[in-house]
């Protein structure tokens, strides 16, 4: 089945914006077996909007847009809509509901302007928004209105309201509506520890056989991971994928943290969960970036203790009970304080597990010895301490985030191994 997709928004126009909706949104629906056919970004105008929709509806019969469903005068999706299709305003009393709850709960008083949000196109369905005051709607479209039975998605334009509205509530009333006859089986399995043309060597051979079947592999690296995407259409799709996951698994199986949308970080909260132990980390150069990953996971607090942020040597000493003596003899950035961190740290906070991480994030601050990017990395067990040292040369951001992500494989193949 093929849609249509409308970001709106000026902002993106201007450049101001990065369309990661447009992003996100093929990404998933692609994934979800439907074939995105176009797509269009269109600024904050009612006729612009108008226009965009009458002419996506000539051509497919599912259009979704983004934006402007909020409270300011810039946001103009429901109001262009209504008129397009001539459907009447009508307010909704449990939008109007959620709306005041959501200000309440906040501890402020519902704006009168954000009431505007409640209003609905006659016959149009509410996607409730659990993260934002906006609803998403959802609107059935006659044989009069366009050629044949059509459906109109509108979406919020923050992707975090976007997000969980579209899988939760906007995919599965397009799978209702138009269940995928493409039988579009797409699997992308997400590996760390090990680079992409090394994925590639172990993987392309055993699984040519497939790929003469009709299996198609994508490799998508991104800064400390990689991904292999195996999809197929028609069929015998479902059971190409299949085998060829059962392939990946057996031979690079150790790298592979998880499937499709898993993260990191949330594989590491599991892999804990399961065993019912505790983390604790001690950060340096990533200045907390570590904690703050594993606190994006849902049910965290069952697992991570807490952690310390002792970016200078005092810190180190203070909270850590990192020796002086250690410090004058290695440096901070070295394998004897990573482990003196990590096991100050599982300590203090009588965890299962510490994590420690010391480095140079550079761009200043290396040796001849110790270049920037030098990055040492302590894990403390009740068996044993290990420290890896790695070189990790990249921008500040990119430096957190890579060293990060070996801090959480560090943990990770302990506990599954
Ligand atoms: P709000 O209630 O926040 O006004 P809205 O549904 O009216 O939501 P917009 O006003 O269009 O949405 O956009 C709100 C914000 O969401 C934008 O300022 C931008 O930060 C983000 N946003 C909008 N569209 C996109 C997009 N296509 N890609 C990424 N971010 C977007
Ligand atoms: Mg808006």
């Amino acid at each position: 089945v093929k849609l249509e997709l409308i970001n709106t928004g000026t902002e993106l126009m201007l450049g101001f914006v990065t369309n990661t909706n447009h992003q996100w949104l093929c990404r998933e629906l692609t994934q979800a077996g439907y074939v995105v056919s176009r797509q269009v970004a269109v600024p904050d105008s009612a006729p612009e909007i108008q226009q965009a929709i009458r002419e996506a509806l000539t051509r497919v019969p599912i259009v979704v847009t983004t934006g402007g469903l909020g409270p300011t005068s810039d946001d103009l999706t429901r109001q262009a809509i209504a008129q397009l299709f001539g459907r009447a305003l009508r307010e909704d009393a449990a939008v109007v509901a959620h709306i005041d709850r959501f200000f309440r709960d906040r501890g402020r008083t519902m704006p009168p302007q954000t009431r505007v949000q409640a209003l609905v196109p006659e016959g149009a369905l509410v996607l409730p928004n659990s993260n934002g005051t906006a609803p998403g709607l959802a609107m059935e479209l006659g044989a009069a209105e366009g050629e044949g039975a059509k459906l109109l998605v509108m979406l919020p334009g923050p992707p975090r309201e976007l997000e969980p509205m579209f899988v939760d509530q906007a995919l599965p009333l397009l799978r209702a509506r138009y269940p995928n006859p493409a039988s579009f089986a797409c699997r992308t399995l997400r590996s760390v520890g090990i680079g992409e043309s090394l994925v590639e060597a172990a993987i392309a051979g055993p699984l040519q056989a497939l790929v003469a079947a009709g299996l198609e592999i994508g490799y998508c690296a991104r800064i400390g991971e990689v991904d292999v995407r195996l999809s197929a259409r028609g069929a015998t799709a479902t059971g190409l994928v299949a085998d060829a996951e059962q392939i990946v698994l057996s031979l690079i199986g150790k790298h592979i943290f998880g499937a499709d949308r898993a993260e990191l970080h949330g594989a590491v909260i599991q892999a804990l969960a399961a065993r019912g132990e505790t983390l604790a980390v001690a950060e340096s150069c990533t200045g907390g970036y570590l904690a703050h990953r594993l606190t994006n996971v849902p049910g965290a607090s069952e697992v991570f203790l807490g952690g310390w942020i002792t970016y200078s040597n005092r810190a180190k000493q203070e909270f850590l009970g990192v020796k002086p003596e250690t410090l004058a003899a290695h440096g901070a950035v070295s394998e004897a304080v990573a482990r003196e961190m990590a096991e100050g740290a599982r300590e203090r906070m009588k965890a299962s597990y510490a994590l420690a991480i010391t480095g140079i994030a550079g761009p200043a601050g290396g040796g001849p010895d110790k270049p920037v990017g030098t990055v040492y990395l302590g894990l403390a067990s009740s068996k044993a301490t290990r420290v890896l040292h790695q070189v990790n040369r990249y921008d500040r951001e990119s430096f957190k985030f890579v060293t990060s992500q070996q801090a959480l494989e560090l943990l990770r193949r302990r506990l599954v191994s």
